[in-house]
């Protein structure tokens, strides 16, 4: 039976390459690679380099052009019938292994292509179980179904109630059903679609909604059904220029950037998983780990790059990838990047070097918030895109019960103890706090009152971070506290408690952070402690409660209604409204279009349990300002009554 080896880092085959046996000079002149035995007699370098380059000498001269030329035929199914007279024979021999070895020697010498990439390849018991094993249960559907969804945009094609409404084809629905997916998620049902016919996406979904799954369902099934094209033969080309097994360039088929490792490694999981018996591999590469590690995965090949955009700037650089052939790029968590200050780097990735230009490629963008640098980025990075505005868990389901207690600093910590106490044991626990110290500070006191707990702050190494947060999630250590920074975009489930040790300053980051818990429709219950360092959030927040429906404190009330009257000058750059994060700006120019009914007053639209789409309207208006254009709401009552 073909061996496949897929994805596993630790993998058979990789060991074994690590071992860097000398079998036979089959190395392509180098003499020291390890060629697994599925490969062996393949022919490998040494004839196989020479034909390419006597078969190809155009290559050097103008790959970028071949690449366009592969966009052109991106419905072609010219290629897969290529592909296809292999027949089933060779599929073993290429899986993994065909990118460390001899494998593609033997596609130059044939000058034809190994495989159907749309058909599955040998099942794998051991992978199976080891990538499906920890698959999700317990799903609150019937709350998350009542979010809300918008989508703007020409030609906005329907959305899906069922993954089995689009066909995605044998290999994606053979995982989805291993994953145990059986709905798909608001975010899921729109952005498939849309992103299957191959349009640019601009989608705002808060953390927890299923956004890596909408993207990466419809771009693979893409890679699946059109093949590697030329991205193959580019890799090929670069090992051949280098001389040397084992030294290609590689060129990702699609790139996802994504803020922090720990996101970047939950994205890449689950590319692994839908990536289950199909001829793509996916790599992660990260900063703050060993990046010769990594560059050696990446050398077994890369079909499916997920990175941190530091750490893909030092490959590019160190010409390890190139992404000359890059058909789907996806920005994940575009706000949480620019915040973290990655727009250069992620400029440099996008716009100064090899990547094809939008409208060539594709590309998606997912954020929890539009401001108006997303805005901008979107207009910069995105050709005719459909706008997906996806509503908040935490606003138009219950799924968060939230509380806010008046709390002083002074009695922070015995309050804290309280809640524990009152909480189950076994249930996780996520404390946030504002700074570094805070955080080790009440990790000590946590730790010698007796509790098991881990923390995760930006000066934690990596090793530590990941340490803390499997310590975490396995249990161990039920509380995790966490500075805001360190947590973002982890996917940690069952939380079933977020505490405000200390609140934000910004009910974005509140709502981000409330958003640890209730994930996919599990109920969740977020405390948050409040005095009067807090009165910058109090308006805000009072907004959020009343349109989650949750109790009020009569306190924070008056504390609003006093804080508004003191300061109405006060921007409301960062206002939410309507249970949408943000709005598409290029909507509504004119004003009237696409707020209509509901722009009354303050009480008419988003409070008070407004589930439908209008009265979130002003969450983009106030981005918009000086951006764009489309607004003009001087002179008028805004939405809020002001
Ligand atoms: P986001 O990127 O929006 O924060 P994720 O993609 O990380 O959300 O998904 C959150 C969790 O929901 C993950 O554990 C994921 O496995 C799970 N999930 C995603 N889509 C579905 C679905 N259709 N059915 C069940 N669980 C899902
Ligand atoms: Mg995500």
């Amino acid at each position: 039976m073909s061996h496949v080896v897929v994805d596993n880092p630790h993998g058979l085959d990789q060991q074994l390459a690590a071992l860097d046996l000398n079998p036979d000079g089959q190395g392509g002149g180098t003499g020291r690679r390890y060629i697994p035995p599925h490969l062996r007699n393949k022919d490998a370098a040494k004839n196989g380099f020479g034909g390419y380059e006597n078969k190809d000498g155009g290559w050097g001269g103008a790959p970028r052009d071949a690449a366009y030329n592969s966009f052109g035929g991106r419905n072609d199914r010219s290629k897969s019938a290529f592909f296809n007279d292999r027949g089933a024979g060779s599929r073993g021999r290429y899986e993994r292994g065909g990118f460390g070895g001899g494998g593609n020697s033997r596609w130059v010498e044939d000058s034809r292509g190994e495989d159907d990439w749309s058909k599955p390849t040998a099942p794998n018991e051991r992978l199976e179980n080891e990538l499906f094993s920890g698959s999700n249960t317990g799903i609150n559907f019937e709350k998350y179904d009542d979010i809300p969804v918008e989508a703007t945009g020409s030609n906005c094609p329907p959305h899906i109630e069922s993954f089995h409404d689009v066909d995605m084809g044998e290999i994606i629905m053979g995982n989805i059903t291993l994953t145990r997916y059986t709905r798909p998620t608001p975010v899921q049902k729109h952005a498939i679609p849309i992103i299957k016919i191959k349009r640019d996406l601009m989608a705002c979904a808060q953390t927890g909604s299923g956004k890596t799954a909408a993207f990466l369902l419809p771009v693979l099934s893409q890679i699946y059904t059109e093949g590697p094209g030329d991205a193959l033969q580019a890799s090929k080309s670069s090992g051949q220029e280098n001389g040397r097994y084992g030294r290609r360039k590689q060129y990702p088929i699609s790139l996802v950037l994504a803020p922090t490792r720990e996101l970047a490694l939950q994205i890449y999981d689950e590319a692994k998983k839908f990536a289950y018996r199909s001829h793509v591999r996916p790599c992660v590469v990260y900063g703050g780990a060993d990046i010769g590690q990594q560059i050696r995965d990446l050398e077994r090949g890369c079909h499916l790059l997920v990175a941190t955009p530091g750490r893909l700037v030092d490959m590019m650089e160190r010409g390890k990838i190139g992404l000359d052939h890059c058909n789907y790029l996806v920005l994940d968590e575009a706000d949480r990047m620019l915040d973290m200050g990655f727009e250069p780097q992620i400029r440099r990735i996008v716009e100064q070097d090899t990547m094809p230009p939008k409208g060539i490629r594709q590309t998606m963008m997912f954020s929890a918030t539009f401001p108006k640098e997303i805005q901008i980025l979107a207009r910069d990075f995105l050709e005719d895109y459909i706008f997906l505005a996806v509503g908040r868990v935490g606003s138009t389901s219950e799924n968060i019960t939230q509380k806010v207690v008046w709390v002083e600093e002074n009695d922070k910590r015995s309050f804290l103890l309280d809640l524990l106490n009152a909480t189950g044991k076994d249930s996780l626990t996520l404390v946030f706090v504002e700074t570094k110290k805070g955080a080790d500070a009440l990790e000590d006191f946590l730790y010698r009152e007796g509790y098991a707990c881990t923390s995760i702050h930006g000066d934690r190494s990596q090793r530590d971070r990941e340490e803390a947060l499997h310590q975490f999630r396995s249990g161990r250590c039920p509380i995790l506290v966490a500075t805001a920074v360190a947590a973002r975009g982890l996917d940690i489930s069952n939380v079933k408690h977020v505490i405000n040790f200390d609140l934000p300053s910004d009910i974005e980051e509140y709502v981000h952070r409330i958003g640890r818990t209730g994930r996919v429709g599990n109920l969740g219950l977020a405390t948050s402690f409040f005095n009067d360092k807090n009165s910058n959030i109090t308006k805000d927040l009072l907004d959020i409660l009343v349109e989650a429906k949750q109790e009020v404190p009569s306190w924070l009330e008056s504390l609003a209604y006093e804080h508004q009257h003191k300061s109405t000058s006060r921007g409301r750059s960062k206002r939410f409204s309507g249970g949408f994060g943000a709005r598409d700006y290029r909507q509504a120019s004119g004003g009237s279009g696409g707020f209509n009914s509901n722009r009354s007053g303050r009480n008419a639209g988003g409070h008070g349990g407004n589930r439908g789409f209008g009265g979130g309207g002003f969450g983009g208006n106030f981005y918009n300002d000086g951006y764009g254009g489309n607004y003009n709401h001087s002179g008028s009552v805004d939405w809020w009554g002001n």
